[in-house]
């Protein structure tokens, strides 16, 4: 069990399904008060009523991470509700593979936009909080939700690879800036997960070949990294896990 994490307020990005989602109900049932933010209203309704009715506390604030009006809402509407966050996970996150050379810049856009501006977003609206948090004596956590991808080059993949590689960059440059001050970061790269990401993936040429490799390698589940932010978040503060690379055990 974690039992440090009762009675902290976590913000998490891309709660409407797959990482998000679980990370939501794992933390809420272990009396963490979660603000779940994503773009799909009803089905951040879904995660939310499930957590209720298990006990827990979640507000669903519908969010467009590239939006910078919309944020802004939403941090207001999550100080009103809670006051401040101490534990903000940023899961939202989009993968679109293509052939560079398609020239697909509305896939690039949003992949930007999301993975890296959008993490940047949450981050200026919600790290005042942490940092005030951990001056008070709390425990406070930046999670960033980055990728393998991060790391591994494949072909297609490019454009998504460099959004995972910036916000892995700007994981360990927070810590420098945040660590003097008593806030953790952690910068978690996985593997292949089953969530809804690929689904979205226009290419079939391209996910069908995701698919063989879901099916030759296996994968981790939503649940899997839920247990992994519960578990660093729930070290003593002084401890810091900065960096955690997990795969499923067939992929090489
Ligand atoms: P999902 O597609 O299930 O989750 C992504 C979430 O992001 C959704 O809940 C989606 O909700 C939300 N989202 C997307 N765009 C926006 C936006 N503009 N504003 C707010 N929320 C948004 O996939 P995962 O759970 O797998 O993805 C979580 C993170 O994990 C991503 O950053 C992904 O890149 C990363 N990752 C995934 C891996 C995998 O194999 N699945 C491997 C390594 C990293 P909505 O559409 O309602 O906005």
């Amino acid at each position: 069990s974690y039992e440090t994490l009762a009675g902290r307020t976590a913000v998490i990005t891309g709660a409407a399904s797959g990482m998000g989602a679980a990370t939501a109900g794992l933390l809420a049932a272990q009396g963490v008060r979660v603000a779940l933010l994503a773009r799909r209203a009803e089905r951040l309704e879904e995660v939310a009523a499930k957590i209720v009715s298990e006990g827990g506390e979640a507000l669903v604030v519908v969010t467009d991470v590239t939006d910078q009006a919309s944020v802004d809402t939403a941090a207001e509407r999550v100080h009103t509700a809670y006051g401040r966050a101490d534990l903000v996970v940023n899961a939202a996150g989009v993968m679109l593979p293509n052939p560079v050379d398609e020239g697909r810049t509305d896939e690039w856009q949003r992949m930007l936009d999301t993975n890296v501006s959008g993490a940047l977003r949450i981050i200026r609206a919600f790290t005042p909080d942490l940092v005030a948090a951990a001056a008070d004596g709390r425990t406070a956590d930046l999670v960033n939700i980055s990728s393998i991808g991060a790391h591994v080059t494949f072909p297609h993949y490019a454009v998504y690879g460099a959004t995972k590689a910036a916000l892995s960059h700007l994981s360990a440059s927070l810590r420098t800036e945040f660590g003097p001050r008593d806030v953790r970061v952690t910068n978690i790269e996985p593997g292949l997960t089953d969530t809804e990401l690929a689904g979205h993936i226009d290419n079939a040429e391209l996910s069908s070949q995701l698919d063989g490799m879901f099916d030759a390698l296996g994968a981790l589940s939503g649940d899997d990294i839920a247990d992994l932010i519960a578990y660093t978040t729930s070290r003593p503060r002084h401890v810091n896990l900065r960096q955690l690379i997990v795969l499923p055990t067939r992929q090489a």
